[in-house]
């Protein structure tokens, strides 16, 4: 088959690869019908993540259609059409069985790379490092998904597929996002980021009942996208002196109720085991980005929710002085994809929610490598670039 592989900073290449075989009877093999690039990917694909191999087949946020299944699987099909989260669970363990997905303790089978960073292993994900586990990723025309019964959501009729590709990902990590900022009906929610994820803890912000919410970012065409598909009011930060001011003003002195970072540190990624001269580099390289959370801060009234759901390092400076004055609230995750997914393929089914729109390029998967470079320079107001096999 062929897919997209990373072969080193800058370099990825669409090859011949072996076909993804069924290696565990829970196992299920899913024609790729659709994937998508994410904002995280950039991080290895700039040589800020370490554990990538040449060769590496990359792509976490797809949707398929199952061709085969292990013999154990009973739940989902051949030919059952299906998304498929990014992180992966094994539904067995004491993290799966409470709906934290993300923190599987079972699927990640290169937890010696992990441990001595963060103690204890995350879940695996699909293209994304040997520390996340190796997995063989999704742009390509096939790809192994195993605990299939727990990771495969057939997608309903009347849902398109690209509406179900977003679920696996970018609109699951929004939607989680905003779930933790426990609204009520006269919160004010603030969202840094109108990329996929920040424009989907927007809109999902809105769909549980918001009063306002409000979309800060630097690029025109995202923040109309905030406020003609999100509803948002919105904040060019280039345009202000202080995004903080600009929040007191808007919410009567008081602050919004609930922060939401969806930009994380850009060139930071999640920092398995690299040097802090590498972190001081990449920080220099993209001052603007780590000023977003310590925003979110300052800005969030007191008693508030900060909801974090950018990637971060794992040497991030973290004011922990002003979350403690203030009494917030920090939530954050990556993603619980399996908790939400049905609850999001219900909002698109019933017309609640759509979150196609962010796709706005479509590129075949040998034009790939064009899409990634798209996406990162944000040419031609890209949000998502989506590739089809
Ligand atoms: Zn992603
Ligand atoms: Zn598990």
């Amino acid at each position: 088959m062929r897919a997209l592989c990373w072969n080193g900073v800058n370099d990825l290449r669409v090859e011949t690869v072996p076909d993804p075989e069924i290696t565990s009877p829970r196992d299920a093999i899913l024609r790729v019908k659709l994937s998508t690039a994410c904002g995280s990917d950039l991080h290895f694909i700039d040589g800020y993540l370490p554990t990538m191999r040449e060769g590496d087949v990359i792509g976490h946020e797809f949707m398929g259609e199952i061709t085969a299944v292990g013999s154990e699987v009973r739940s989902v099909a051949v030919g059952d059409r299906v998304v498929v989260p990014s992180f992966i669970g094994c539904g067995n363990c004491g993290y799966c069985q409470q709906d934290l997905w993300s923190l599987c303790d079972n699927t990640n089978p290169n937890a010696e790379l992990q441990t001595p960073i963060l103690g204890y292993p995350t879940a695996g994900i699909y293209g994304y490092t040997h520390a996340f586990g190796g997995y063989a990723g999704a742009h390509a025309g096939y790809v192994r998904v195993p605990h299939a019964e727990e990771n495969c959501f057939p997608v309903p009729d009347e849902v398109s597929d690209e509406q179900a590709l977003f679920a696996s990902d970018a609109w699951a990590t929004g939607y989680m996002g905003a779930d933790f900022c426990d609204i009520h009906p006269d919160d004010v929610v603030a969202v840094w980021g109108c990329g996929g994820v920040g424009l989907m803890a927007q809109q999902s912000a809105s769909l549980m009942g918001a009063e306002r919410v409000i979309g800060i970012d630097r690029f025109p065409e995202r923040l109309r996208l905030a406020r003609e598909k999100a509803g948002s009011e919105t904040i060019d930060y280039t345009a202000v002196e202080s995004v903080v001011d600009v929040l007191q003003r808007m919410t009567g002195g008081r602050g919004p109720d609930a922060c939401i970072d969806a930009v994380g540190m850009e060139a930071h990624g999640t920092g398995i085991g690299y040097a802090y001269d590498r972190v001081k580099q990449a920080l220099r390289l993209h001052t603007d980005r780590g000023d977003a959370l310590r925003q979110a801060i300052v800005a969030c009234r007191k008693g508030g929710t900060l909801s974090i759901l950018g990637v971060y390092g794992v040497l991030d400076k973290f004011p922990m002085g002003v979350v403690m004055n203030k009494g917030l609230t920090v939530r954050t995750a990556q993603q619980h994809g399996q908790r939400y997914v049905p609850q999001l393929l219900d909002h698109a089914a019933q017309g609640q929610m759509d979150p196609s729109y962010l796709a706005t390029h479509r590129f075949s998967l040998e034009d790939a490598p064009r899409g990634y470079e798209m996406f990162k320079h944000k040419e031609d107001g890209c949000v998502r670039p989506v590739f089809v096999p």
